[in-house]
C-alpha cells in the first residue's frame, strides 16, 4: 500500500494541515510545525496539539504518514561554534514540537560545511548533533534527507549519508528521505528501468533499505549531475513519468510517506490522483 501526499501549508496552525492534506486527496503530508524561516517562534499551543491530534485522527493520518520538515535555517554541521550551538537548540526544539504532536519522525537537511572544515568532520559534527537531540527526546526518529549537493551542501551521496548513519548512536532512532530531484541532481540516474535498479541497489548496499523512513518525489528541473535543487511537477521536468511510475509498482516503497513538493500547488489533486491511478 501506498501512502502518497504532498508538503502541505500548516499556516494558521498546525491543526490546519491535516485539513490541507485531506482536501488534496492525500494519504500522507508533510509540514513546517513552525516558521521555517524564522529561529525563534511561539511554543504550540494545547489547544493546536489535540485539534490536530483529532483530525489526523478522524482523516485516518498515522504517525508513519506524516513527514515533518525542518526550518531551513538550521545547520547541523555548522563549522563555527555560535552557528552550531544556535542549531542545535532550534533542532532539539523541532523534535520536541514533534513529541508533543505525537509524530515519530522529523525529516531534516543534513548540513553544510560552509567552505570552513573538511568534509568528514562536518559529517561527524552533524551525528553529533544527531546523538545530542536523541539523548534528550524519546520515540521520534531523525531522518536525514539526502541532497543536490548544491554549493557546500553535504549528504549528496549515499556513502556521506552512510557516514552520519555510522556516527549515530541509537540506530533504531535514525533513517533517511529520499528525494528523487536530490538524488538525479547529485548526480544518480534513475530515469529507465534499469538505472532506476541499479542507483536502489547501491543505495540498498551503502545505506539500507531499513533506514527508508520517507521519500519525496518530485521531478527536477536541472539535468543530472548538476547539482543544482529546483524541483518540477511530475512528468514535467527532464526525470519524466517512468521513475515515478517504478516507485509506485516498487513494494520497498510501502507503508512510508511518499511526499510531492512539486512547484505548483494546484496540481497536487490531479498528481496524486495520477500517482494512485499507476
Ligand atoms: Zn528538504
Ligand atoms: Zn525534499
Amino acid at each position: 500500500m501506498k501512502y502518497i501526499g504532498a508538503h502541505v501549508s500548516a499556516s494558521g496552525g498546525v491543526e490546519n494541515a491535516p485539513l490541507n492534506a485531506h482536501e488534496i486527496g492525500a494519504k500522507a503530508f508533510a509540514l513546517f510545525t513552525k516558521n521555517q524561516r524564522q529561529w525563534q517562534v511561539a511554543p504550540l499551543s494545547g489547544k493546536s496539539i489535540s485539534l490536530f491530534k483529532e483530525r489526523c485522527a478522524e482523516y485516518g493520518f498515522l504517525p508513519k504518514h506524516i513527514l515533518p520538515h525542518d526550518s531551513y535555517l538550521i545547520n547541523l554541521g555548522h563549522p563555527d561554534e555560535d552557528g552550531l550551538q544556535k542549531s542545535r537548540n532550534a533542532f532539539l526544539d523541532e523534535v520536541q514540537r514533534c513529541e508533543q504532536l505525537g509524530l515519530d519522525r522529523l525529516n531534516f537537511h543534513p548540513g553544510s560545511h560552509l567552505g570552513k572544515i573538511p568534509i568528514d568532520a562536518c559529517l561527524r559534527r552533524i551525528a553529533e548533533s544527531i546523538n545530542r537531540t536523541l539523548e534528550q527526546t524519546s520515540g521520534v526518529c531523525a531522518v536525514i534527507e539526502n541532497t543536490a549537493g548544491q554549493g557546500t551542501n553535504l549528504g549528496h551521496t549515499f556513502e556521506q549519508l552512510a557516514y552520519i548513519i555510522n556516527n549515530v548512536e541509537d540506530k533504531t532512532r535514525v533513517g533517511v528521505c529520499i528525494d528523487t530531484a536530490h538524488t538525479f541532481a547529485a548526480g544518480y540516474d534513475i530515469r529507465t528501468k534499469d538505472s532506476f535498479a541499479e542507483t536502489f541497489r547501491k543505495f540498498d548496499e551503502i545505506i539500507g533499505f531499513n533506514y527508508l523512513k520517507g521519500m519525496h518525489i518530485n521531478d527536477s528541473k536541472k539535468e543530472l549531475g548538476t547539482k543544482v535543487d529546483r524541483h518540477d511537477s511530475i512528468g514535467k521536468g527532464v526525470i519524466g513519468y517512468e521513475t515515478f511510475n517504478l516507485i509506485i509498482k516498487d513494494s520497498r516503497f510501502n507503508d512510508i510517506p511518499l511526499i510531492l513538493e512539486t512547484p505548483d500547488e494546484s496540481l497536487w489533486p490531479e498528481e496524486i490522483k495520477y500517482l494512485y491511478s499507476l
